[in-house]
This record gives C-alpha cells, sequence and structure tokens, in this order.
C-alpha cells in the first residue's frame, strides 16, 4: 500500500488531501503541530493504518523524530504533500522580525525540513511523488504579504532545483497554486477573498476538493517534474 506524508493535516486543504488519498488506498500521516484532537479525529476516520503525528515542520529536529517514527511504522514513504503553511498579514514596514522568521519558517524552511530529511526514505522506496503548495500570492504579489509572498515564492525555486537533484532518483517535484479557498486561512482576510473573486474570470473562488483530485491526477502521472500549477481562473 503507497504511503503520503502530509504536512498540516488537522484542518483545510491537508485534511481534505489525506481524505482523497486514503479513500484512494493510500496510508496517509496526518501531520500536525497544535491541533492534535482533530489531526487524531481525523485518522480514525483514514483506515489503512494511517497515523497523526505531531511536529513543527519549521523544526528540525521535530521533523527527524517525525522520520524516524515514519521509517519505523511503515518503511517506505511514496508521497509528500509540503502543505503546512501560516500567513500573519502586515505591512512590510509594520511586519516585526519575530512574525516573517515564523512565516519564512515555517512556509519555506518547513518543506526544506521535510525533504532534506524524509526524502531519503523516499530514494529507498524506489521514488516518489513531492508536490508543494505554493500560492498565486508568491507569483504575483499582494500588499501586506510580503513574508507570505517571499516564502511562497522561494518554495518555487525549491521545487525546481529539487526536481533536477532528484529526478535521478525518480522523484518528481511539483508545485500547486491552489486558488483562494474559504479555510479557516481564506476565512481571516474576507476583503481578500471578495479580491480574489473578482480577479477569477470565471468570478469564483476554489475547493480543496478540486486541488485534492488534482493531486490524484498528478499522483498517476509519470512524466511531469518541475511545474507549476494553477487552478483557479486567475490569469497568471
Ligand atoms: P489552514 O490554516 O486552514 O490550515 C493550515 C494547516 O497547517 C493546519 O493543519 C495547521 O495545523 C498546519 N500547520 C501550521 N503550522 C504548522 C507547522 N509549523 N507544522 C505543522 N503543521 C502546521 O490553511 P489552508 O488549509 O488554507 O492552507 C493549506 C496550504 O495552502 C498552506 O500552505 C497555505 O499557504 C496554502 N494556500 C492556501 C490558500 C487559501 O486560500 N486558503 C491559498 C493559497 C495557498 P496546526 O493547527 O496543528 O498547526
Amino acid at each position: 500500500m503507497p504511503v503520503a506524508l502530509i504536512t498540516g493535516a488537522s484542518r483545510g486543504l491537508g485534511k481534505q488531501i489525506a481524505l482523497s488519498l486514503s479513500a484512494h488506498g493510500y496510508s496517509v500521516i496526518a501531520n500536525y503541530a497544535a491541533s492534535e484532537k482533530e489531526a487524531h479525529d481525523l485518522v480514525k476516520t483514514l483506515g489503512n493504518n494511517s497515523i497523526a503525528l505531531r511536529a513543527d515542520v519549521g523544526d528540525m529536529k521535530q521533523v527527524r523524530e517525525m522520520a524516524g517514527k515514519i521509517e519505523k511504522a511503515f518503511g517506505r514513504l511514496d508521497v509528500i504533500i509540503n502543505n503546512a503553511g501560516i500567513t500573519k498579514d502586515n505591512l512590510l514596514l509594520k511586519q516585526t522580525e519575530t512574525e516573517w522568521d515564523s512565516i519564512v519558517g515555517t512556509n519555506l524552511k518547513g518543506c526544506f525540513n521535510v525533504i532534506k530529511t524524509v526524502a531519503p526514505l523516499m530514494i529507498q522506496s524506489g521514488g516518489g511523488h513531492i508536490i508543494n503548495i505554493s500560492s498565486y500570492s508568491g507569483v504575483k504579489g499582494k500588499a501586506g504579504q510580503s513574508a507570505y509572498s517571499a516564502s511562497k515564492a522561494a518554495l518555487l525555486g525549491l521545487t525546481f532545483s529539487s526536481a533536477r537533484e532528484l529526478s535521478g532518483y525518480n522523484i518528481r517535484v511539483n508545485a500547486l497554486l491552489p486558488g483562494y479557498m474559504m479555510t479557516e486561512m481564506g476565512m481571516t482576510a474576507q476583503k481578500a477573498a471578495e479580491k480574489a473573486k473578482k480577479e477569477s474570470i470565471l468570478n469564483t473562488l476554489s475547493q480543496p476538493q478540486e486541488a485534492a483530485d488534482f493531486i490524484l491526477f498528478l499522483l498517476k502521472t509519470k512524466n511531469i517534474t518541475g511545474q507549476v500549477f494553477s487552478l483557479d481562473s486567475r490569469i497568471i
């Protein structure tokens, strides 16, 4: 049975990806940082020996401990979805160093920590697929989101370089811009949601289910790596 690690799976997009992958025969490792009950309640509904593992992705020590537990529990890994993310919107001139460090530390360094630590198990398993969840804000920028945009733009650089480095191990690395979704994160910025809808030529917002369906499709492909997929109707 293929095994998938999904970071930030306790709610929102990560939870939907966990539900969809589990329904399609994956054992899921539902990572979380703070939402212990939600993550454990989720895995009870998943089956396929799925487990919940706590680790702040921005903390290399915790990610290493998680990697050890994954190896012990499953002995293999086929998919990594780098989904965990935070935003603490603030104008650049008001953004504190602490806010900057925590946003970039989670959204960018968190993905480095996970890939560096867990990809060796994927290599041992014969290869796999890494999907990094970036954002439209990372390619277009947004007032009040300098740190978030910078972290998500840099995540594309990490995607391109790691796709090149890992291709020899049969590991594909792609990035998604999932569109504006009314998850807990999306609901914190009502005006941004309205703006995203206006900018969308279909005049719609995005659904976590549609992103999860796209991921299921991408995981079935063999010849796609180093790409960025935009999942809404805002033209880049
Ligand atoms: P939510 O805020 O709803 O969920 C975020 C998830 O990330 C939670 O499960 C949270 O769990 C987890 N998380 C946060 N920090 C950490 C950490 N340090 N270590 C491990 N887990 C962590 O956000 P969304 O579901 O909306 O976002 C998912 C991804 O999609 C993010 O990367 C986001 O940037 C991206 N995205 C979202 C968009 C949107 O419109 N919502 C648009 C474009 C991109 P816990 O409570 O346990 O910390």
